[in-house]
């Protein structure tokens, strides 16, 4: 059986796939402790991203902030800044 790769995995996560693919990725999901622990793994990161980015609104106070900022800025590096900035164009 072929499994999941990452991306294809945060595509079905963020809803980002053909009602065909979906398919096909929730039955491996299904049978496939691997890719299903992955793909928990990507939704808590999206979850985190989220979190982040709510903080990072309602504290705008810490953009003033250098070391505050740095922080922000590094965590949204660990947690996925390119997959954050596609969410937020949209
Ligand atoms: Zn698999």
């Amino acid at each position: 059986m072929k499994h999941t790769d990452r991306e294809t995995l945060e595509r079905y996560v963020s809803g980002d796939l053909s009602a065909l693919r979906k398919i096909m990725i929730a039955r491996h999901l299904k049978n496939c402790q691997a890719c299903s622990r992955l793909q928990a793994e990507i939704k808590t990161g999206n979850e985190l991203v989220d979190s982040l980015r709510k903080a990072r609104n309602t504290y705008m106070d810490f953009e003033k902030d250098d070391k505050a900022a740095a922080v922000f800025s590094s965590l949204e590096t660990c947690l996925g800044a390119s997959r954050m900035k596609k969410q937020e164009s949209n």
